[in-house]
Formats: structure tokens, C-alpha cells, sequence
């Protein structure tokens, strides 16, 4: 299905952005993955799955890095044509609380980011008249917790970058919208289940139930999986015309 297309995905060494790329790669696609930790073992993952695969290392808080990365990719397989902006972090604490560098650290990875990379990727997209621009957001660009206060403000604002992207390829063959996960078994959430067990001094199974039981009631976590899936239609050409939706995946979460 998507056999000569190239996407970029970042922060896809792990979690969703891991399952992603390996559904891209499934359907056709040239991969380029980006993110930090276990590189070689994510390229290996993604390259038995089909397409070429290729790394780059660009720190997502750092505009020059993202636009190295984003010509890397052009220069490497021609084009990019899909691109999933995928790499984040989180911090938890009050906003009293919240230390000065977690804020800018998670505004430049969670929304700057997207906004780097989209510029620098649209003019190729326009030039092809074809493009997918998939933002990783969460249910968290819908609504709040507290404690959250940076990825919060982060993820409301990649939804409204989102609206604003599509509207202005609205009439193109780019479109651009948010896929928003509630509860996905990464290891972003397993800090939290961890840190919920210490907290509470209970086991880390009980931890990983009481954090679904407050937000999800499907009490069941979405998997890297089914986002894929998700995202595959949105680069189908069932998913021409879905542009600027925020949709979410969340067991239930945003209905409440
Ligand atoms: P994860 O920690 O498993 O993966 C994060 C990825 O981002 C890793 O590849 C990491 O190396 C990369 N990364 C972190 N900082 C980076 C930087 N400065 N530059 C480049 N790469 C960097 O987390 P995940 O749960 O897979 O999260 C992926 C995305 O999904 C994030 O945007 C997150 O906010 C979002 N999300 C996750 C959940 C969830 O429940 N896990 C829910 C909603 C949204």
C-alpha cells in the first residue's frame, strides 16, 4: 500500500513510535527512525518487517538537529511523505512544583518539535501535491489531569497546530490530523505505574490496575498495535479527506 513512500517517525526507538514505524515498514513504506536509547535493536525490528530502514539521532528539542534530520531523510530516499511526529516525554508535579527545564524540555519535544519539522517537510509535500502529517498527541490535547501540566498545555497545543495545518492544505493533497491515546503500556507509563507503587507502597500489579480503573474505562490498555492500524487509514485513500480530526483511542477516557 505504501511501497516507494517514505516516512519519518520520531522518537521511534520504543513504545508507540517503535509500532508504528514497524507498521509502515509492513505496509511498504521507507522508514526513518529517530529517538534515543536502543537504536540498533529498533533498526533491526523495523528492516524484517520490509522497506529500507534508516536512523537519525536529532535531539527533537533541537531546531537545527530536526532540520539536519528532516534533510537527511529528503537526501537519503528523495522524499518524505509521511511523516508521524511521535517523540515525547512527561514530567509529573504540581505546577508550583514543576522545575523550569521539565516545562521547556517538554514544550520544544511535545509541540516545537512538530511545528519544526512540518515546515521543513511541507514544501516537498507540496511539490508532490501528496502528503500525511500524523501527530501523536493524547487524550491529554482533549482534556486535563492534574499534575500535567506541561504535557497537557503541550498536547492541547499539537491539536490546535494540528487544525491549523490542515486548513491551510485543505485544498492539497496533505492532510494533517492527531491520533490520541489514552493508556498505552509503554515505558512513559510504566514510570508512572512505577512511581504510583512507591507512592502508595503497593505492588506494581496493583499500581498498573488503580491507574486504569481512574481514567479508562475499558480497564484495558490500548496497544502500539491498533494506533498503527489507525494510522495506516489515515494514509489510506479512505484518508484523503480526514483532515485536522484529534481522534481519540482511549478505552472510553475523553466519553466520561
Ligand atoms: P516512550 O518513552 O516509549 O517513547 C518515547 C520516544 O521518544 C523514544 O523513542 C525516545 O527515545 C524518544 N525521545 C524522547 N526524547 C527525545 C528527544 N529529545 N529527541 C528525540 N527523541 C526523543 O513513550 P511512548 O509512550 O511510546 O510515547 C510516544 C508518544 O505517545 C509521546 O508523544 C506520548 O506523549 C504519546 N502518548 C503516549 C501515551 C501512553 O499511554 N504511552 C498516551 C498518549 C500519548
Amino acid at each position: 500500500m505504501l511501497t516507494g513512500k517514505t516516512a519519518l517517525v520520531t522518537g521511534s526507538t520504543s513504545g508507540i513510535g517503535l509500532g508504528l514505524a514497524v507498521a509502515l515498514a509492513k505496509a511498504g513504506a521507507n522508514v526513518m527512525l529517530n529517538g534515543f536509547g536502543e537504536v540498533e535493536s529498533a533498526k533491526a525490528e523495523v528492516a524484517r518487517h520490509g522497506g529500507k530502514v534508516s536512523y537519525h539521532g536529532a535531539d527533537m528539542s533541537k531546531p537545527a538537529e530536526i532540520e539536519a534530520m528532516v534533510r537527511a531523510c529528503e537526501a537519503e530516499f528523495g522524499t518524505l511523505d509521511i511523516l508521524v511526529n511521535n517523540a515525547g516525554i512527561q514530567h509529573v508535579a504540581n505546577i508550583e512544583d514543576f522545575p523550569v527545564e521539565r516545562w521547556d524540555a517538554i514544550i520544544a519535544i511535545n509541540l516545537s518539535s512538530a511545528f519544526h519539522t512540518t515546515r521543513l517537510a511541507l514544501p516537498g509535500m507540496k511539490q508532490r501535491n501528496w502528503g500525511r502529517v500524523i501527530n501523536v498527541a493524547s487524550v491529554h490535547g482533549l482534556v486535563a489531569s492534574a499534575q500535567k501540566s506541561a504535557y497537557v498545555a503541550a498536547k492541547h497545543g499539537i491539536v490546535g497546530f494540528t487544525k491549523t495545518a490542515a486548513l491551510e492544505c485543505a485544498t492539497t493533497g496533505i492532510t494533517h490530523n492527531a491520533i490520541c491515546p489514552g493508556w498505552v503500556l509503554t515505558p512513559l507509563v510504566q514510570k508512572q505505574i512505577d512511581a504510583r507503587a512507591a507512592q502508595a507502597n503497593i505492588s506494581k500489579e496493583q499500581a498498573q490496575k488503580d491507574l486504569l480503573a481512574e481514567k479508562q474505562p475499558s480497564l484495558q490498555f490500548t496497544t502500539p498495535e491498533q494506533l498503527a492500524e489507525l494510522a495506516l487509514f489515515m494514509c489510506s485513500p479512505a484518508g484523503d479527506n480526514i483532515r485536522g480530526v484529534a481522534w481519540n483511542v482511549d478505552g472510553g477516557w475523553v466519553a466520561q
